[in-house]
């Protein structure tokens, strides 16, 4: 395993996103099976943990209270957990989700801590609630130990946060892989960040695993191609092509199996990617921008829908069959009743796109499909 610092704490460079963990059909942990799975992140010394107040429909947290922090000595991992700021609008909210938090997780302290998906309306949100003073407070008072925030914006907001809060912070949040890196800013954001010497904590490195299951016959080709030489996977490659900055600190993966999590720590402990195969990887990325995808990065926030609509599935079945080989969108509607991916109407709640960090118009995608299938 390879390794990062950030202040004094040894880091694996790769993390385990607690949201991936099998699940069971209400979104919550299949807690057997979830369990297996970070018991062997900490056999293979994977021992940092992002956990979140909404992830696994409110249970992320209480969940790893029982699979590691009740059967692991504290100072045996890391944990980062986060302030889900579209649900904290003041700043007592903010308090009141944060003591929370804590209590959920059983723990006296963060190791990792930082303010929730970033982006125009949320920036808003934590400034009415002062949600970085909170933070900045809590870090002073120690029970934080390093405090950060996660990007969702471009460089002109990425900017102004660094130039607010930036010397207090301690690391980033992005979502960086080989096609965001020329579609999303990502590049200037990266450099930003590296300019000021802060590290940096990649989320979506797979884009919920959409780059190695691409439906785009071409990038297919080029991926086969490129790890053609050194027997390299898709998942090789895209993992490799994060891990070829200097600046990037912690990958997150969000492992669904203990073999995943042992393929992983392959390509980690692995050679790293060679100019002829970055290069590659970068044209890929051009590449598969071109194609006209919906730009869902599978992270599953989506997942509270009140209708229990298995909305990045529908996402899936589109990107598949209706742009990628040019039918028209009613052809997925049997699919979609067969799969029961949409069990109920769509209730047009807007939860789904409040928590969109790619800003989808996931309404619009859903509602069509919704009534296709229940005629309502
Ligand atoms: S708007 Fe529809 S799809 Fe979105 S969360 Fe509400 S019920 Fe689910
Ligand atoms: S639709 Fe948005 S929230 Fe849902 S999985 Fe895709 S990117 Fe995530």
């Amino acid at each position: 395993m390879k390794y990062a610092v950030i202040k004094d704490a040894i880091l694996p460079r790769l993390g385990m996103g607690v949201a991936g963990v099998p699940k069971d059909e209400f979104g919550h942990a299949d807690v057997p099976a979830a369990t297996a799975v970070l018991d062997e992140c900490m056999k293979h010394g994977i021992n940092y943990f992002d956990v979140g107040y909404n992830y696994l429909n409110g249970t992320c947290e209480d969940f790893f209270r029982e699979a590691i922090v009740k059967r692991y000595p504290r100072e045996s991992f890391y944990l980062a957990d986060k302030m889900p700021i579209w649900d904290a609008t003041t700043y007592s909210r903010v308090s009141e989700i944060y003591e929370e938090e804590k209590r959920r997780c059983g723990v006296d302290y963060f190791d990792f801590y930082y303010i929730q998906q970033i982006e125009e309306k949320n920036y808003h949100l934590a400034e009415n609630s002062r949600a970085f003073d909170f933070m900045l407070k809590k870090k002073k008072e120690g029970e934080i130990k390093s405090a950060g925030a996660s990007f969702h914006c471009g460089p002109e907001l990425f900017t102004k946060v660094l130039d607010l809060y930036g010397d207090q912070l301690d690391f980033v949040q992005i979502q960086l892989n080989f096609m965001d890196w020329y579609g999303k800013e990502i590049k200037e954001l990266y450099e930003i960040a590296q300019g000021r010497k802060l590290p940096i904590m990649v989320m979506s490195p797979l884009r919920g695993g959409f780059l190695t299951r691409t439906y785009s016959q071409k990038a297919r080709e080029l991926l086969t191609e490129a790890g053609k030489e050194n027997g390299r996977s898709f998942t090789d490659l895209a993992f490799g092509f994060v891990s070829s900055f200097d600046n990037v600190a912690i990958i997150l993966s969000g492992m669904e199996s203990p073999q995943e999590v042992r393929e992983n720590v392959e390509f980690f402990e692995g050679e790293p990617l060679n100019e002829k195969e970055l290069t590659s990887m970068h044209e890929i990325g051009k590449q598969m921008l071109k194609e006209t995808f919906i730009n869902c990065s599978f992270c599953n926030y989506c997942s509270y829908c009140p209708s229990r609509i298995k909305i990045p599935k529908v996402i899936d079945l589109h990107n598949k069959h209706v742009i990628s080989a040019k039918n028209t969108v009613f052809e997925i509607y049997p699919m979609i009743a067969e799969q029961g991916l949409i069990p109920m109407p769509c209730m047009h709640c807007g939860l789904c796109e409040k928590l969109c960090p790619q800003g989808l118009p996931v309404m619009s995608i859903i509602g069509k499909c919704s009534t296709g299938v229940h005629g309502i």
